[in-house]
């Protein structure tokens, strides 16, 4: 078959692939053909900055020698073996690695394929936790998530999650989960400050642990940062609250790391900034540097430990991904390791994330900006109609899609969540290009404001 032209290329995207989270008849077609480093080629030659990290998942660009030699010596060996009942020497070095780099007692990791699963493990890890434990607790059987929180997208993940546009339509098959509001350091209520807003949330979940503990299996969230419900970030202080609660509780902890682990706020792991280690671990966008699928779930010792028995005694954790663990991806995981040691690249953060600091400030003086700033390399700008009243643009006008398109036009590609901006450039990006996303950002927002006031 000889090569199809762009006109091609465009119409078969928009015929036969089904995007996801992506309203069919109204796709505009995006489609890259190259990158390198930070930067993506489409098929018409346009190049972008990627400051969505290809969705969350590239650290050190695309195309990287190390990661890209990575794959092609794991390929000299083999590209595929299972998990299921047998091993490969590449994913145990992985293991281990991991194992390494997390704190005691995360000692066991569980590979699937994708952030969606590595939570519906720790769910269901959770679950047949409190059947199987010392002495038995089987009525320990429900989840408490943050309102607005994101684990994937599995019936499961689904139903802890707690974003309403992607449950509603799902609503009857879901189960049933108790609720905390999330807290969000851009909303806290009148009168609560940044240094009593942690306690201020935390008696939230004190209430609810308080109320639900003799049922609860495990709290579960998104450390730091709420990513999907809109890059929403939490005060100091209420991660290790939470961690906290849950111990005198005795209700475990999953810490869904999928989208700020792997350094994207600053350190590894997000949990380490409030020396929080969790009963399970989920990981994955990062893990490969963005370039396969792979998820891992962490377990402490005694959770693994409750698994173990003959197999006649039913302890045996039935769950699996056909290509949980794939070497490929473990070995380009490794290598993934490898550079963020050897390039220094969490060392080089501080010093970024002060750059991109520094231009929120600014962006958040604009008259339609309601908050702007950031974490580690993960920022946020939301857009608001009427910024001394606090009153949002309709959600019809679409004004986060509008300022994303119009960076488009200017050569920096971002995605929006809502009303919300998201800049979350690979770890790798320069002060240059971390300058020239953040100009486009502002020059995106001017130009699709004015014409908003136009329209009215
Ligand atoms: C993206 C994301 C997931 C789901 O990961 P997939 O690989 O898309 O299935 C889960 N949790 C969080 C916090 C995420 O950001």
């Amino acid at each position: 078959m000889s090569n199809p032209t762009p006109e091609q290329l465009t119409d078969w995207d928009r015929r036969y692939v089904w995007h996801a989270f992506t309203q069919m008849a109204e796709y505009e077609p995006l489609i890259f053909e190259r990158g390198d480093g930070c930067t993506l080629v489409d098929i018409h030659g346009r190049q972008y900055l990627d400051g969505v990290s290809s969705l969350w998942c590239n650290l050190h660009g695309h195309r990287h020698p190390v990661l890209d030699a990575a794959i092609r010596q794991q390929l000299e060996k083999v590209a595929h073996t299972t998990l299921l009942g047998a091993s490969n020497s590449t994913t145990i070095k992985l293991a281990k690695r991991l194992v390494d780099l997390t704190p005691h007692p995360l000692n066991h990791v569980f590979f699937s394929d994708s952030g969606a699963t590595a939570v519906e493990v720790a769910l269901k890890m959770a679950f047949q936790y409190w059947r199987q434990c010392n002495p038995p607790r089987p009525e320990k059987n429900r989840f408490v998530a943050l309102t607005g929180a994101y684990h994937g997208d599995t019936l499961g993940d689904v139903s802890v999650g707690g974003v309403e546009q992607y449950r509603r339509m799902f609503g009857p098959l879901l189960f049933d989960v108790l609720r905390v509001p999330a807290p969000d350091v851009s909303r806290l209520p009148p009168g609560v400050g940044a240094a009593d807003a942690a306690a201020h949330c935390l008696k939230d979940v004190e209430d609810v642990l308080r109320e639900h503990h003799r049922s609860l299996a495990a709290f579960v969230m998104e450390p730091l940062i709420q990513g999907a419900a809109g890059i929403v970030m939490q005060p100091d202080g209420y991660l290790c609250g939470v961690r906290e609660l849950t111990r005198q509780y005795n209700c475990l902890m999953i810490a869904d790391e999928v989208a700020v682990g792997m350094g994207r706020t600053g350190t590894l792991l997000a949990c380490q900034q409030e020396h929080v280690v969790p009963d399970l671990l989920c990981l994955a966008k990062g893990l490969t540097g963005g370039y396969l699928p792979l998820a891992a779930t962490l377990t402490s010792d005694a959770v693994y430990e409750a698994f173990l028995g003959p197999h006649s005694e039913g302890r045996t954790f039935f769950h699996g991904h056909t290509y949980g663990g794939n070497p490929l991806a473990a070995a380009v995981a490794l290598a993934t390791l490898d550079v963020l040691q050897q390039e220094k690249s969490l060392e080089s953060l501080p010093s970024k994330t002060d750059r991109l600091g520094k231009h929120m400030e600014r962006l958040a003086q604009h008259g339609h900006v309601r908050d702007a700033r950031c974490r580690g390399l993960i920022g946020r700008v939301e857009l608001v109609k009427d910024k001394r009243s606090d009153i949002p643009y309709d959600a019809s006008l679409r004004m986060g899609a509008k300022v994303c398109r119009a960076a488009l036009d200017y050569g920096v590609w971002l995605r929006p969540l809502g009303d919300v901006i998201v800049v979350m450039p690979p770890l790798v990006v320069s002060m240059d290009q971390l300058d020239r996303i953040m100009q486009t950002v502002a020059r995106a927002i001017d130009r699709v404001t004015r014409d908003d006031a136009r329209d009215c």
